[in-house]
């Protein structure tokens, strides 16, 4: 759960009602809209790079902020398809801390089923959820194939949370960001 503080930091009141102070969106649900928005690409960095996810620790929080609002990257796929001149873009980054990343990057691409459900920042999936779906269903693919109902009986959420967690798999966005990680050694079969 975002901080009371946190929320109060990142929205402000527009004559519309609050509005993203990244992007300028009109919120929805005090949730911002825009799919592009870059404070929304940073959080799903930090959680994809967080060490229960693909475990690059080597891309921080400040690299994180620097990827999304340089907008060199829309979701963590892209992060496999920067070159040298991308990453060059960031301030501070050392070469040691670069050779890192890739290191880690790439033993990232044998990530097991929990780490990549959590990491993909499903609807409503924490820790806990992910692990209970990844030993339920095995794989990104037998989760994204299950009736909303299977979820509903394994974490116990409510109808709806199980149907939005199956429709994130719908969105153009994420179906790009799946496509790109398996093109890039993801497999979300086993
Ligand atoms: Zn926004």
């Amino acid at each position: 759960m975002p901080s009371l503080l946190h929320n109060i930091s990142l929205f402000f009141k527009g004559p519309n009602g609050p509005k993203c102070i990244e992007c300028d969106s009109v919120l929805i649900d005090n949730d911002c809209p825009n799919l592009d928005c870059p404070a929304k690409v940073e959080k799903w960095l930090i959680r994809w790079c967080s060490p229960q996810a693909a475990n690059i620790p080597a891309i921080g929080i400040a690299e994180a902020k620097q990827l999304a609002s340089l907008r060199l990257v829309l979701h963590p796929g892209e992060l496999y398809e920067l070159g040298p001149g991308d990453w060059n873009r960031l301030n501070s980054v050392p070469n040691t801390q670069l050779k890192e990343i890739q290191q880690q990057m790439d033993s990232s691409k044998s990530a097991g089923a929990c780490a990549l459900i959590y990491g993909l920042k499903l609807p409503e999936v924490n820790i806990t959820i992910a692990k209970k779906l990844a030993e339920t269903f095995n794989s990104v693919d037998g989760l994204r194939t299950c009736e909303p109902k299977m979820i509903q009986e394994v974490v116990g959420v409510s109808n709806i949370q199980a149907k939005e967690i199956l429709s994130w798999f719908h969105d153009s966005v994420n179906k790009k960001a799946l496509k790109m990680l398996e093109q890039n050694g993801f497999n979300f079969s086993d």
